[in-house]
């Protein structure tokens, strides 16, 4: 394991799909290399990109590596479909994009699908970005289709999310409500070659206006034509913007500092459920009560803190294990 790690360091692409790899299997080898990278971790620039399918994410990330590559820097791209029946391997889109990139190393595309609906997909996605980021890649593009809870979930790997809309997105103030607007840091409305596109960057800015603080950053609303390369550069330009904006008001640092302690403290409590419903299986004694509680014979909330108070001991013996 080590030489691969130290391949990776060094910027090895195949040593990157193949960490890449263990971390989307789960493999506990995967928790140990993510360890061992951390200290080189921290200078890339994540940027996450989501929308419904089919409104250009692909294209204009493909755009935008470009600009990045431009700029002599290197880009990592990670398609993510949670919506995908496939898993593993390469979607059609996937292998248009190998070719166009195909000859250059300076651009690392992966794409994932889902395998369980279990939520597993945030860590693997946030793991893929820190090997990425410690195989130097300077900027690393998160791109999922979608905005509902899971792609949410995602998004929180990014420093700047975009959040992608066409003409034809349908009820655009139904999608912001879904929780998109807390996370959007730039609009753009993708296909401005078709009707409606000026009317809808006109509704979203007019929406932001009333949801924005003063001192807030407020989300530009741009429109872009992605196959023909139009509004690219601008949409670069304003992501930096907002870069910089984190940068001048402490806040890149915040975001990241709140997401690694949601990671550390979302990682523990998926960790207890887990162990919980394994007891659940297993234990006589609990099986019963879950049985009496099943039955109506006892009554399930009471029930449950007793129980959780008769088990704080072992929490409790928590606090006494040594220091990591
Ligand atoms: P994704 O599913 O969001 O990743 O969308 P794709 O990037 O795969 O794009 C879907 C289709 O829209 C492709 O055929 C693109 O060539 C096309 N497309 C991308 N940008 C534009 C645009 O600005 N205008 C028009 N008319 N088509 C576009």
């Amino acid at each position: 394991m080590d030489e691969t790690v130290k391949r990776l360091l060094e910027g090895d692409q195949r040593a990157l799909s193949r960490l890449i790899s263990l971390v989307e299997r789960g493999d506990p080898r995967g928790a140990e290399v993510l360890a061992e990278v951390y200290p080189h971790t921290g200078k890339a620039y994540c940027i996450g990109v989501t929308g419904p399918p089919g409104v250009g994410k692909s294209t204009l990330v493909d755009r935008l590596a470009e600009v990045v590559r431009g700029q002599g820097l290197s880009a990592g791209i990670v398609a993510v479909d949670p919506t995908s029946p496939y898993s593993g391997g390469a979607f059609l889109g996937d292998r248009i994009r190998m070719q166009r990139h195909y000859l250059d190393p300076g651009v690392f595309i992966r794409s994932m699908a889902t395998r369980d609906g279990s939520g597993g997909l945030p860590r693997i996605i946030r793991g893929a970005v820190r090997l990425l980021d410690a195989s130097g890649k300077d900027v690393v593009m998160v791109e999922t289709v979608g905005v509902g809870q899971t792609e949410l979930g995602i998004m929180g790997v990014a420093d700047t999310v975009i959040v992608i809309l066409m003409p034809e997105s349908g009820d655009i103030i139904q999608t912001l409500k879904a929780g998109i607007m807390e996370i959007a840091d730039i609009y753009v409305v993708n296909k401005a070659d078709r009707e409606g596109a000026n009317q809808m960057v006109v509704a979203i800015t007019s929406m932001l206006a009333m949801a924005t603080a003063p001192g807030d950053w407020t989300p530009p609303v741009l429109a872009t034509q992605a196959h023909k390369n139009e509004g690219v550069l601008e949409l670069y330009s304003n992501i930096q913007h907002h870069r910089d904006f984190l940068g001048r008001t402490s806040r890149l640092e915040r975001r990241r500092e709140e997401r690694r302690a949601e990671e550390f403290l979302e990682t523990i409590e998926e960790g207890i459920s887990h162990r919980l419903k394994e007891l659940m299986a297993k234990d006589l004694k609990l099986n019963s009560i879950l049985e009496r509680v099943k039955k109506g014979e006892m009554e399930p909330y009471s029930s449950a803190l007793k129980l959780l108070d008769d088990a704080t001991p072992l929490l409790k013996g928590l606090t006494s294990l040594p220091q990591p």
